[in-house]
């Protein structure tokens, strides 16, 4: 590993006064990421600003309504609070279904989402990847994509966003807060990470040097009604290969509200938007759950080895609507 500097910080300015001087200079959250990363070779930051001291470790009621998540709290907290439980449930069962009890205990808010990909080829650094190496090429394209996108990749780049909280949080429209040296800024989740293209090495839409303040949850009354269900390889401590975020609103067998979203099938937590316009004002039953599904799924261009991903969403669209219409009618 190369050597790098470290400093604690206290003060949202210090943090960006530490960054705006070392253009190598990274943030450290929980480091569950990040430090594997440079263990590897893969980041090699040459100083690290430790946000864990700075005052964004609350969650608070948001004005007008909603949650406001500060980006130093952990996803074990957030996923204990009272309010994210009761009015957020998918959230909460996204964050326990990522990772491990002590993995989750160190994570951030914020280092949850501006994790990277787990493919492979990117952390290996003996290996091609556009994303790590600009021009070098995508050897996952012909080799290993089991678990690679199906949806809104390139020919640069299919890798995966592995967050299963970022799933919950686009499905109940989060808006991501930052704050530079030039002021605050905020970013709606579903415009925060970038399409592929031809540079995945440019994933978010964020400034350079911009700290993540916080999330903030708009108060939703569907988001009561949620699940998040995550597929894997194996039942515990391991990324998705499929999941989704669903809150439904069912009245006299009519959907009224209703909320989407996949995980592991995209760079960035997907918004199924066509399914959701499917699904809006038309009859709560599986025929209806299965034509949305179709409808978000028609853009799907799977490789060689992930089509099984494309029958895997379309049957937990099904299965997670079909739940929840059930619980509104008891
Ligand atoms: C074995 C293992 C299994 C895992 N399984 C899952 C899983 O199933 N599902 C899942 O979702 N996740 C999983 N994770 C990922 C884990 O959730 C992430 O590593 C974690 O959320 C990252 O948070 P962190 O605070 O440790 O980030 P760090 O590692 O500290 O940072 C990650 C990135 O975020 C940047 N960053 C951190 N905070 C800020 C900030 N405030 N502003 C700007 N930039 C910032 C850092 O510079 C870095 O680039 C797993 C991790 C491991 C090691
Ligand atoms: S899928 Fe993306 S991250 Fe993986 S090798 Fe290709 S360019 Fe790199």
């Amino acid at each position: 590993m190369k050597e790098f500097g470290y400093e604690r910080v206290f003060d949202v300015s210090g943090a960006l006064a530490l960054a705006g001087a070392d253009s190598g200079a990274r943030y450290l959250g929980g480091g569950t990421n990040l430090v594997d990363l440079m263990k590897a070779g893969v980041e090699r930051p040459t100083s690290l600003v430790d946000v864990r001291e700075l005052p964004l470790d609350a969650i608070e009621a948001a004005e007008g309504g909603g949650l406001r998540i500060g980006a130093t709290v952990t996803n074990s907290d957030l996923a204990a609070h009272p309010e994210v439980r009761r009015n957020y449930p998918a959230l909460t069962q996204a964050v326990l279904a990522g990772a491990s009890g002590q993995l989750r205990n160190m994570a951030t808010v914020g280092g949850n989402l501006l994790q990277r990909t787990r493919c492979g080829y990117f952390t290996d650094v003996t290996k091609p990847c556009n994303k790590r190496v600009p021009g070098s090429g995508c050897p996952a394209i012909e080799g290993e994509h089991h678990n690679h996108a199906v949806l809104g990749a390139s020919g640069h780049c299919v890798a995966i966003h592995p967050s299963d909280m970022g799933v919950a949080l686009t499905a109940f429209d989060a808006v991501v807060s930052y704050e530079t040296a030039e002021g605050p800024g905020e970013l709606p989740l579903t415009e925060f990470y970038l399409p592929v293209g031809d540079t995945p090495h440019l994933e978010t839409a964020l400034p350079p040097g911009a700290l993540i303040t916080g999330v903030t949850l708009p108060p939703a009354p569907v988001a009561a009604f949620s699940r998040y269900r995550k597929v894997r390889e194996r039942a515990s401590y391991a990324f998705a290969i499929g999941s989704i975020a669903a809150a439904l609103d069912v009245r006299d067998g009519v959907v009224r509200d209703v909320r989407l979203a996949f995980g592991a099938v995209a760079s960035r937590p997907w918004r199924a938007r066509a399914a959701e316009a499917v699904l809006t004002g038309a009859s709560a039953d599986a025929e209806t759950f299965a034509a949305a599904a179709d409808a978000e799924l028609a853009a799907a261009e799977p490789l060689p080895h992930n089509g099984y991903k494309v029958a895997l969403m379309r049957n937990l669209v099904v299965a997670v609507l079909t739940e929840l219409a059930e619980e509104a009618t008891r």
